[in-house]
């Protein structure tokens, strides 16, 4: 065997290969406890299969009405019971993160109730959803009114003027797990218990809702275990495993979770019909590879955010913060910068990697913006992906990682770009590991 043949091969030069075996070897001890909550979370998923009796039958192929898709029905029971919740709704029919988040919402708000985040502005998608910009069909074209508590300066909650919101309009609260791409902190899952708690000592019946995507798995407890009455995320992200080719979940109390099936199907039908159409065994399969894909897309999001702040680049979260998501912020303070990451990912890619990514004007951004992605399921970010809008601070948020050696491969790649860029010099490495 030779590594760093093989390694050349793949476009990376022997000083960078020796200061990424160097750094990784630093990090033992950090990746053995995301190996050991990987365990404890696949475990959980193992068991939550055993009790439900999975079986290949769940596996089948369903078409039309699909009445009794056991598949479907079982796979549901199996997300509640390691969520430890009392139901969930997993399907093909819920199309992304924020289809499940625009479900959940409109499936539990009535006219005239509101909504409160008490976690300042939520993820970009879903000012449309609540109508904080106008939209056909939001919220607010509903009759659902929206107020919202800003964060503290430390990025924290600011529990007097939550309690202060609160008023005996309020029917839910929306906690967003991950800063996505904002700079506040991304929140333990302890941290959003203790709001949770707060929350419902002011207000009993309120619902607790957490947008947890990008959040499954990367601790041993997800926000179910601390009070959240509905939980909410996409299967192109962590609980996919990257192999699940579209969907999203919702779990939570089952009255919810009725509501929600209400909402995405009929009134009246439910949880009944929704054929699976033959993605069960994906969606099975990547709910018990899961936990690992995540375990993997922390050892790099850990190994990138330490390459990058030694080499002097200002990095969210920080090299020893520890992880409540799986995104890794790093600024690289120029648009060269930007597009050389962004590249060097691509380029490790297993799908596409001849492709040269180039900025470009997308909808709904202010900047034109790079994007890596060379992945199996289209926009898949629990596959190893980058982007980067090209404004101030110039800075690329990259997530995932299917498994460690393509999470590794796909940093020293973005690294040997910015080397063959001129960007970083060999002195700066030889100097920083
Ligand atoms: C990705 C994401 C969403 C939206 O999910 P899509 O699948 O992109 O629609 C919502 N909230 C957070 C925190 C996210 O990370």
């Amino acid at each position: 065997m030779n590594m760093e043949m093989i390694y050349q091969d793949l476009g990376i030069s022997a000083e960078v290969l020796q200061a990424g075996d160097k750094l990784e070897q630093e990090l033992k001890d950090r990746f053995d406890t995301f190996d050991k909550t990987a365990e404890y979370n696949q475990l959980k998923v193992i068991h939550a299969m055993q009790k439900n009796k999975v079986s290949e039958g769940c596996f089948q192929y369903a078409s039309g009405y699909g009445y009794n898709d056991m598949g479907r029905d079982t796979l549901e029971q199996v997300y509640a019971d390691t969520f430890h919740t009392e139901a969930a709704l997993v399907r093909p029919q819920i199309t992304c993160g924020t289809h499940a988040l625009a479900l959940a919402l409109s499936a539990n708000l009535r006219p005239g109730d509101e909504l409160l985040s008490p976690v300042g502005k939520p993820y970009d998608t879903l000012e449309e959803v609540i109508g904080i910009r106008p939209s056909n069909g939001s919220l607010a074209e509903y009759g659902v009114t929206y107020r919202q508590v800003d964060l503290l300066e430390d990025g924290y909650f600011d529990y007097p003027a939550i309690e202060k919101a609160l008023n005996e309009k309020t029917k839910l609260v929306t906690i967003q797990r991950s800063k996505g791409y904002q700079t506040r902190p991304s929140y333990s899952v302890e941290k959003i218990g203790e709001l949770i708690a707060f929350i419902k000592k002011i207000k009993p019946d309120v619902i607790c809702m957490v947008d947890n995507c990008y959040g499954e798995f990367v601790e041993p407890i997800e926000p179910s275990d601390v009070g959240a009455d509905l939980i909410v995320g996409s299967l192109i992200k962590n609980p996919g495993g990257g192999l699940a080719p579209i969907g999203g979940y919702v779990a939570g109390r089952s009255d919810l979770i009725e509501n929600c099936a209400y909402r995405l199907t009929s009134p009246g039908l439910g949880k009944e019909v929704g054929a699976s159409l033959g993605v069960m065994q994906s969606f099975y399969q990547g709910f018990f590879l899961a936990p690992t894909v995540v375990c993997s897309a922390l050892k790099g999001a850990v190994f990138a955010a330490n390459l990058y702040e030694r080499l002097g680049f200002d990095v969210i979260p920080n090299g020893r913060e520890s992880r409540h998501d799986i995104i890794q912020a790093v600024t690289l303070g120029t648009p060269e910068g930007v597009v050389a990451f962004c590249q060097g990912i691509q380029a490790a890619a297993p799908v596409d990697s001849y492709v040269t990514p180039e900025p470009w004007a997308m909808p709904g951004y202010d900047s034109d913006v790079i994007m890596a992605a060379g992945a199996f399921v289209q926009g898949s970010s629990i596959e190893l992906s980058a982007d980067g809008p090209i404004k101030e601070p110039y800075a690329v948020y990259f997530q995932g990682g299917l498994t460690w050696p393509h999470a590794k491969l796909g940093i020293l790649r973005s690294l040997q770009q910015l080397l063959n860029a001129g960007i970083v010099t060999k002195e700066q490495l030889e100097r920083a590991i």
